[in-house]
């Protein structure tokens, strides 16, 4: 067998599970497409890589500690997050009625 072919099958087990461990530490980040690729190239490193640098978690306006998306209130500090835009951004229009 070519010895190329023998060092790929060698290696795609530990890609395999770099990527699955890569995509559960970047879910914990939102984000698991970065975790996944990262964690299958580099491996531990890239698992790194994914909870350190890549955090895309919002970020909370009071205390700065890191939230889950979609929160409510911050966990640290307890105070009311901002609410995350709407999906489609579009030209602001006012939910409450003008009319008097
Ligand atoms: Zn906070």
């Amino acid at each position: 067998m070519d010895s190329a072919a023998i060092i790929i099958m060698n290696l795609a087990p530990f890609i395999v599970f770099g990527g699955v461990v890569g995509g559960i530490l970047g879910s914990l980040r939102c984000n698991v497409g970065s975790g996944i690729v990262w964690g299958a190239i580099l491996g531990p490193i890239g698992w790194l890589m994914v909870l350190v640098l890549m955090d895309r978690r919002p970020v909370c306006p009071h205390c700065r500690e890191r939230v889950k998306p979609g929160a409510v209130i911050c966990r640290y500090c307890q105070r009311p997050l901002e609410p995350l835009p709407p999906e489609a951004p579009g030209p602001l229009a006012p939910e409450s009625e003008s009319g008097a």
